[in-house]
């Protein structure tokens, strides 16, 4: 398989640097291929602005789809961005590695989803009609591939528990998983999370590398989140809501947006 690992801690001496190591070395064990796209050395740049759109007229307003969208169509975006579409188009697995900060990713990370998730790539694609809703949430240009996650956090794994303080962390991960990964046509597998991480000593790290060594290993055949897909009945098109009763008794929130598992 060929992996990417979008990667966004700014110290390579990190834990998560290690982490990182580990699931390369594990995942080129298995034979697979590995590419890393190390946001921070990279410098890469998070926030979209008008510099995303070199061919755009210098007077015209700057309507971010429309712009992402032309750009796109006419292979006008930058050059960096261009760059990790084509490793998105290589890759057969993407994992998306990063410490939880304020509940969710840094904002590099979220910024290379901005800028590379262009209009035509990762959204507004497809048909839009009385059957279909656009090829989204489990169809598009990444559909067949697999996704997942590779978090830590410094909070407890009971902070993040149902009846947890923090909210739990299928919740808190869902925009990400469901959102930013299910959405352009990603199988998502479960996310890896590492907890209570801020003080992890010599044997600490050496549970959650083999922890993390076993996710890597399996990563081809590991039973993904069962994500209801969109436009193949278990919605109403266009209101885009879950048919009634195809939950499971008592199932709220977001965990509605789940199937049976295959
Ligand atoms: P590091 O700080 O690099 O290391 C953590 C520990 O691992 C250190 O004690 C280090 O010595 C040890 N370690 C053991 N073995 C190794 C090894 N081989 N290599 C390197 N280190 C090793 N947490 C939450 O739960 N929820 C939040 O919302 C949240 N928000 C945050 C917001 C910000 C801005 C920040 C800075 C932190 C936040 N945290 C939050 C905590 C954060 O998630 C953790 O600090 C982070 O996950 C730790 O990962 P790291 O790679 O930075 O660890």
């Amino acid at each position: 398989m060929k992996v990417l690992i979008v990667y966004a801690h700014p110290e390579p001496k990190s834990l998560n640097g290690a982490l990182r190591d580990v699931a390369v070395q594990e995942l080129e064990a298995q034979g697979h291929e590995v590419r890393v796209s190390d946001l921070y050395a990279m410098n890469w740049r998070s926030e979209v602005s008008r510099s995303d759109f070199p061919t755009l007229d210098q007077d015209s307003r700057l309507r971010v789809a429309n712009a992402s969208t032309q750009g796109f169509n006419a292979n006008a975006l930058t050059e960096d961005v261009q760059a990790e579409q084509e490793k998105l188009l290589w890759a057969d697995t993407l994992i998306l590695q990063f410490p939880l900060w304020w509940f969710t990713m840094p904002a590099i990370l979220k910024g290379w989803v901005d800028r590379v998730y262009a209009c035509g790539f990762a959204y507004g694609t497809g048909e839009h009609s009385d059957k279909r809703w656009g090829d989204r949430y489990g169809e598009g240009k990444l559909e067949g591939k697999r996704a997942m996650l590779i978090v830590t956090a410094g909070g407890w794994e009971e902070h993040y528990s149902a009846r947890g303080i923090n909210g739990p962390i299928d919740d808190l991960l869902f925009p990400i998983n469901h959102g930013i990964l299910f959405y352009p046509g990603y199988t998502v597998l479960p996310p890896f999370v590492a907890y209570r991480v801020d003080r992890l000593d010599d044997a600490g790290f050496l549970a959650v590398s083999s922890r993390l060594r076993e996710r890597m290993r399996t990563i081809a055949t590991t039973a993904p989140i069962p994500y209801r897909r969109q436009n193949f009945g278990d919605y109403v098109i266009p209101t885009m809501q879950l048919r009634p009763e195809l939950e499971a008794p008592g199932a709220t929130g977001f965990s509605i947006h789940q199937g049976e598992a295959a």
